[in-house]
């Protein structure tokens, strides 16, 4: 391609609503251009890396014998309606656009295809000889995000390959699972990345795991922590560690303490002259279940600890059940106006212990009379605790469970790992943090969609079963921005070559020196012909801007027809490493051919 014949505009100035370098370089270099929020144009060049992406992630799929299909996006709202999702990807927080036509029926644009998926396994697999199936698709996905930003990373319409298995029980998931990690794993590796696979949360779907692709880098919007040896890798929503150990209490005898102003760990701990691991903190959520009903829950941690979130939120998921609902649609802190919809009386905050009577609660037909009380590991191994009296100003020290308080029923994993902390499968490793941008999720869905779906297939003994399902995706917009953000410098773009949009370029410093004309369009000729993807900045600009714009783009290999023709030579420059050599005229395109060999 001609750049005289291309759309070609580079900005000098990064744009103002661009904050991370991948997304002012993508603009600055005419990659993409916004349209509206979270809405973005691919240009021509942009268009060729996406290409050559998907061409590396449609190879990986069919290597494991995956088939390509393209479902609809236009899908209709009873679909959702019968996996139970329409109302929480559709409403307050949910992500999906939705629609009405002219028959007055509702229809989404399509975040995921779970649900047309399921369908049509409903209505074509019949019999366990129909099993595995593997089906994938590369396509624009629409999501009404929250927060859009950061370019192509968080768009409301990207690309998305994703992929969706088929099964007659757990083992055969396993082995496509299996197969799917690897294949992640290859793209990744192909696509010029480094990258981290680790343990995610599969939130309250279930089933028996879930793999993150991270790749890594400072703009990531994930923490992953992990261990130098290798054995240990996981986003933090899901991450497990042991704890510091906890300082001995030197309260021995139990007494209430009068503690003014000590509303805070930091505070009562300075004032008791205490480390933070000898209290247990009490924390105070709300949860409101998609019945409408709210929970109040109480959670007790020892006082260096932080609760998980997510980790919360699986095990509310897990007991909404228990209050004739199936998930929950809110978790938050209660502020002062929140507590005046349910608070009977008002609570002593800062000072609350574990055992704060339900009587707190002004129960009615939203609210649950009773406080849903956890108790994190790390506060049951406590001995002669501080902890608060229930009473404003006062806390009480040398409280044991069993004895002062009654242990809370539900004992579990509510807490943070944090960098620091021990490793559970080795001690002496302690957990690294580091930053990482999802650009895959791989996910053992189990039977949420087959049984809420009534997809069904019939096994060897001619029962009829639910079908065990995979879900597989990879964020191909998103992948391509990656690469940007782990590779670049001050003067611009450095694309991995296996993802270039080409390969090289033949600038011609001078256009009005017909000999410079002469030998980059023969070059440029044989170059293409040769299978190496090639541009010719032809245009009639000064030979500084070519460069500047040239290494803006980050085209792996540059070609200049400058004073070294005079030697029957032309300068080649890798934008990488920016070294420079001369190479004779005839041995560029051979040169060339193997160095691109070499780095893909
Ligand atoms: P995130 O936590 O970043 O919102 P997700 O968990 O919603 O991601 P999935 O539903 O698992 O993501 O989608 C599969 C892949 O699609 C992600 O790993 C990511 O690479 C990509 N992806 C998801 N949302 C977006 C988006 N808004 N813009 C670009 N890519 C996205
Ligand atoms: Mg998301």
């Amino acid at each position: 391609m001609r750049l005289s014949q291309m759309l070609f505009v580079t900005l000098r100035d990064d744009p103002a609503d661009a904050e991370i370098p991948s997304h002012k370089l993508l603009l600055r270099a005419g990659y993409i251009r916004r349209i509206g929020s979270g809405v973005y144009a691919y240009l021509p060049l942009m268009w060729r890396v996406l290409q050559k992406v998907s061409q590396i992630v449609r190879e990986e799929m069919n290597a494991t014998g995956a088939q390509e299909c393209l479902l609809p996006q236009l899908q209709p709202a009873d679909l959702w309606k019968e996996s139970g999702r329409w109302d929480t990807y559709t409403k307050a927080e949910g992500i999906m656009f939705s629609l009405i036509d002219r028959r007055e029926q509702q229809l989404g644009l399509g975040p995921t295809h779970e649900e047309v998926v399921t369908t049509i396994a409903r209505d074509m697999i019949r019999s366990y000889r129909q099993l595995p199936l593997n089906l994938y698709q590369l396509q624009t996905k629409f999501r009404d995000e929250i927060r859009p930003r950061f370019g192509l990373m968080r768009g409301r319409e990207f690309i998305m390959k994703d992929g969706y298995s088929f099964h007659v029980d757990e083992d055969s998931l396993k082995a496509t699972y299996q197969d799917m990690y690897q294949a992640y794993s290859n793209m990744l590796r192909r696509s010029g990345l480094a990258f981290r696979a680790v343990d995610a949360d599969s939130g309250a779907i279930g089933g028996s795991g879930s793999t993150e692709f991270m790749v890594l880098a400072e703009a990531g919007e994930d923490e992953v922590l992990y261990t130098e040896d290798g054995k240990y890798a996981a986003n933090v929503e899901k991450a497990v560690s042991l704890p510091a150990d906890a300082v001995t209490s030197q309260f021995t005898t139990h007494e209430k303490r009068d503690t003014p102003g000590t509303d805070t760990i930091e505070t009562v701990c300075k004032f008791l002259n205490c480390s933070p691991s000898q209290v247990v903190k009490n924390v105070l959520y709300q949860t409101v279940y998609d019945n409408g009903k709210t929970v109040l829950v109480l959670i007790s941690i020892r006082g260096d600890q932080e609760v998980n979130e997510v980790k919360l939120q699986n095990e509310l998921t897990k007991l909404a059940p228990n209050y004739g609902a199936k998930t929950i649609i809110s978790l938050t802190v209660p502020n002062a106006e929140a507590q005046q919809t349910w608070a009977a009386k008002s609570l002593p905050l800062g000072y609350i212990a574990p055992d704060i009577a339900d009587e707190y609660i002004k129960g009615d037909k939203q609210v649950h009379p009773k406080f849903l009380r956890f108790v994190d590991q790390t506060a049951v191994d406590l001995n002669n605790f501080v902890t608060g009296a229930n009473e404003t100003g006062y806390h009480v020290v040398g409280a044991n469970w069993g004895e002062q308080f009654k242990l809370p029923e539900l004992v579990v994993d509510i807490r943070k790992a944090r960098p620091g902390d021990r490793a559970q499968h080795n001690p002496e490793q302690t957990l690294q943090s580091a930053r990482g941008i999802e650009v895959g999720h791989i996910f053992q869905l189990g039977t949420k969609y087959s049984v809420a779906m009534g997809a069904t297939y019939t096994n060897e003994q001619g029962e009829e079963k639910p079908l065990v399902m995979g879900c597989y995706g990879v964020g191909v917009s998103r992948l391509a921005q990656s690469a940007v953000e782990q590779s670049y410098d001050k003067d611009g773009i450095i694309w991995p070559v296996a993802i270039a949009p080409y390969h090289a370029i033949v600038t011609i410093p001078n256009i009005k020196d017909a000999q410079q004309v002469e030998i980059a369009e023969k070059l440029y000729r044989e170059l293409n012909q040769a299978g190496i993807e090639t541009l010719l900045d032809d245009r009639d600009e000064r030979a500084g801007v070519k460069f500047k714009d040239a290494d803006l783009i980050g085209i792996p290999y540059r070609i200049v027809t400058g004073r070294a023709i005079a030697n029957g030579k032309v300068e080649v420059v890798e934008r990488a490493t920016r070294q420079s050599q001369e190479i004779d005229i005839q041995e560029v395109t051979s040169t060339i051919k193997q160095w691109i060999a070499a780095a893909i």
